[in-house]
């Protein structure tokens, strides 16, 4: 289903799953680094695939941090690697940590690191022994791009196309922005052939028309209902935080929705409930779908990445 040399890294879903080109004429090419606290999942990963040979390139979709995690890692491991980000994402690294982008908001935690070009929308890589596009996806994060090979019609969709969904957007009443870009993105990717899509999350999928009309279909749903995109942002970025936390206290979740800025703002925004109250709702919500229980008096998180997804 690939062609030699390229290899697809099915992760959970607290890493983004990597692709990793091997090549001989080319620089090792990594797309995508994983969470941070599971680098050593993706270190055993590329050990594997690599061996001595070091890794000559990361390439990150987007500056989330189940795909930038690892960044930080890989780049003490091999001193000549070159990380290529978005060019779009610089203003944001620059900052790094600011709302938007969902690190300590969102209770979520990436080791900073340094980048040493960019790639933008046109811009051409050769992987494989075949020619990638860079293609602007905004949407679920407005610097992201995905890659495209036409001569092989493969797509690295990100977070912008899964099989059953993308990666969320924030509530229109927060910035109506995304969720428009979203739609246009979908426009986008429907002019291209795909026979295979390489996703952020989940397995790889022959299924291109059927998931995209999917997607569209749950964003025009989000569309009319700011509040249905609200609880699942929280509940994703809840499961999400406790996929690296693992436990939690019960007692101290109202202190936590109160301390962590995306529960608290979103709960005073769509909400409205104390937070004992918002705390009891989200943890409920999150223990009816199975992605959390109650043991002994701590949460735990019972998802070890084959769950629903919501946040990435
Ligand atoms: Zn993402």
């Amino acid at each position: 289903m690939l062609p030699a040399n390229m290899h697809f890294i099915e992760r959970d879903w607290l890493c983004a799953n990597h692709i990793l080109f091997t090549h001989p004429d080319e620089p090792a090419t990594l797309v995508d680094s994983g969470y941070e606290a599971r680098v050593e999942g993706t270190l055993g990963h590329l050990d594997a695939l690599l061996g001595e040979a070091p890794l000559g390139r990361l390439l990150n979709t987007h500056i989330h941090s189940d795909h930038i995690g690892g960044n930080a890692s890989l780049a003490r491991l091999y001193p000549g690697l070159s990380i290529i980000v978005p060019e779009a994402e610089v203003p944001a690294l620059e900052a790094w940590d600011r709302p938007e982008h969902m690190l300590s908001y969102a209770d979520q935690r990436c080791e900073p690191f340094a980048w040493q070009d960019t790639m933008h929308a046109g811009d051409t890589f050769r992987l494989a022994g075949a020619d990638w596009m860079v293609l602007a996806s905004p949407g679920h994060d407005m610097g992201s791009i995905v890659l495209y090979c036409p001569a092989e019609r493969l797509l690295i969709s990100a977070d912008a196309l899964w099989e059953n969904g993308f990666g969320f957007v924030p509530p229109q009443a927060i910035d109506p922005e995304p969720l428009a870009a979203q739609r246009k993105t979908f426009d986008l990717l429907e002019d291209l052939e795909v026979r295979l899509v390489l996703p952020g999350h989940g397995p790889a999928f022959r299924d291109f028309r059927g998931a995209l009309a999917r997607a569209r279909a749950k964003l025009e749903a989000f569309a009319q209902d700011d509040l249905r995109i609200a609880r699942s942002v929280v509940r994703g970025m809840f499961i999400y935080a406790m996929m690296w936390r693992e436990r939690l206290p019960l007692a101290e979740l109202p202190d936590y929705v109160r301390r962590i800025g995306i529960h608290r703002d979103y709960n005073a925004q769509f909400f409205r409930l104390s937070d004992e109250a918002y705390a009891h709702w989200l943890l409920k919500s999150c223990c009816d779908s199975g992605q959390l229980a109650v043991v002994d008096g701590e949460i735990v998180s019972l998802d070890r990445g084959g769950g629903r997804r919501s946040a990435a």
